[in-house]
C-alpha cells in the first residue's frame, strides 16, 4: 500500500516521510487514530516506504520487489501480530484471512477480524502468550532480505501483563528493528506501551473528508451522501457499512426503543434488546450510530433557531417531538453512554446486557409530563 492509496492524512504522512528521510525514524511508534481513520493504512504504507527500493519524495514507487510483497502482506521480514480468538493460537494462522481482509479493506476493526476468522463477530480477541513466543523467534532471525525486521501490532489493547518479553523487546529493540503499534484508544493500553513508543495521533476525518470519500467511492446522490457523512462522524468503516447495509431501516426500531424507554416499558425493552441482540454486534453499532445521529439532530434543533433537521424526512417530525421530552444536558449524557456501548462492545461487552443496561439509564433521563 502506498502512502497515495491511503486517504487524506497528509500532513501525518508528510511527517512521517520526513522522519525516513532525516534517519530520524523511532524504534518503537504507537499510531493512535479512531475506529474507521486511517492509521493501519498509514501502518503498511510507512513500512512499504522503508523498504522500497525506488522511493521518491512523496511515496513508494508501488512496483520495486519490496512494495510488491508488502503491499501482499508476503515481505519476510514484515510481521503482523494482531488479536486471535482462542487461547494457544497465533497471528500466523490466520494470516490468509488478514490478506484478504486488508485487500478488501483498511478500516476494519476487532468485530470485523473476529467475524472474519471465526464467523463470530461476539467473540473476544485476544493476543495470546503463544504469539509473544512465536514474535520473539521470528524477529531473533537476520534479515532475509533488506536490513531491518519490522512488526506491526494491530490492536495492541489486547496485549496483556503476559506479553511482558514483547514489551522488554519493545523497550529494547534488537538492532534495525522497528516496530509499529496500531490502536485506537490510549486507555486501554498497557502503561509500558504508551511510556516506551513515540506517539502519532491519527486525526478523524472531517465531514468534508467523508463527503469526498463516499463520493469517491459510491458516487450517491448529495442529501444521502450529506445524510451518511453526518451519521458516519468521521468513521469510514461506519460510512462504508451504512452504505452497503440498505437492508435494514433503524428510523422505526430506534423509535420503538426511545418510545418503550419513555414509557418506562422494560417488557418491550427487553424484546428490542433481544432483537437486537439476534442481529450481531454490527448491526448493533450501524442502529447505535443512527441513534446518535438523531441526537445530534435533536441537539441542534434545540439550540440553533431555525434550525433545518438534517435527516430522512420520515424522521423529522420524531426528531422534533425527541427534543421536547430531553433537555440538552440529557441528550448529551446518552449520547456519550451510547459511544461508551459501541466502544465496549468491541471488547468483551454482552450486547444484550450492554443494551439493557443503556435503556435502563435513558429511561432516567426523559422528561414526562
Ligand atoms: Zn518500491
Amino acid at each position: 500500500m502506498q502512502f497515495a492509496h491511503v486517504f487524506g492524512h497528509q500532513k501525518v504522512k508528510e511527517q512521517l516521510i520526513r522522519n525516513v528521510e532525516n534517519n530520524r525514524l523511532p524504534h518503537a511508534q504507537l499510531f493512535i487514530g479512531a475506529e474507521g481513520s486511517g492509521k493501519l493504512g498509514l501502518a503498511i504504507a510507512l513500512t512499504q516506504y522503508i523498504y522500497c527500493s525506488q522511493r521518491t519524495p512523496t511515496d513508494s514507487c508501488g512496483e520495486c520487489s519490496s512494495c510488491r510483497k508488502i503491499s501482499t502482506h508476503s515481505h519476510p521480514d514484515v510481521h503482523f501480530t494482531y488479536p486471535v480468538a482462542a487461547s494457544k493460537e497465533i497471528s500466523t494462522q490466520y494470516l490468509e484471512n488478514w490478506r484478504e481482509i486488508n485487500a478488501s479493506t483498511t478500516y476494519f476493526n476487532a468485530i470485523d477480524w473476529m467475524e472474519a476468522i471465526t464467523k463470530d463477530g461476539n467473540k473476544t480477541p485476544n493476543i495470546t502468550r503463544e504469539e509473544t513466543r512465536s514474535i520473539l523467534s521470528r524477529l531473533s532471525l537476520k534479515p532475509f532480505e533488506g536490513e531491518a525486521k519490522t512488526l506491526i501490532i494491530w490492536m495492541p489493547e489486547y496485549l496483556k501483563n503476559e506479553s511482558n518479553a514483547l514489551l522488554k523487546i519493545i523497550e529494547e529493540p534488537p538492532q534495525k528493528t522497528y516496530f509499529i503499534l496500531v490502536a485506537e484508544q490510549s486507555k486501554n493500553l498497557l502503561p509500558t506501551i504508551t511510556s516506551r513508543t513515540q506517539l502519532t495521533k491519527i486525526p478523524k476525518y472531517s465531514f468534508e473528508e467523508t463527503k469526498a470519500f463516499l463520493d469517491n467511492k459510491y458516487g450517491l446522490e448529495k442529501s444521502r451522501l450529506e445524510q451518511i457523512a453526518r451519521l458516519a462522524d468521521g468513521n469510514f468503516r461506519v460510512a462504508t457499512q451504512l452504505v452497503e447495509d440498505n437492508s435494514t431501516d433503524y428510523g422505526p426500531l430506534f423509535r420503538d426503543w426511545m418510545l418503550a424507554c419513555y414509557r418506562n416499558d422494560l417488557k418491550s425493552v427487553s424484546n428490542l434488546s433481544d432483537k437486537l441482540h439476534a442481529m450481531g454486534k454490527n448491526q448493533i453499532q450501524l442502529f447505535l450510530s443512527h441513534g446518535i445521529g438523531i441526537l445530534r439532530e435533536c441537539m441542534l434543533h434545540q439550540t440553533i433557531d431555525n434550525y433545518q433537521i438534517n435527516a430522512e424526512p420520515s424522521q423529522v417530525d420524531f426528531i422534533q417531538k425527541l427534543s421536547t421530552t430531553l433537555n440538552a444536558f440529557f441528550i448529551e449524557k446518552i449520547y456519550s453512554q451510547m459511544n461508551e456501548v459501541i466502544y465496549h462492545l468491541q471488547r468483551n461487552a454482552n450486547p444484550k446486557i450492554a443494551l439493557f443496561n443503556l435503556s435502563i439509564n435513558i429511561r432516567y433521563h426523559f422528561i414526562r409530563k
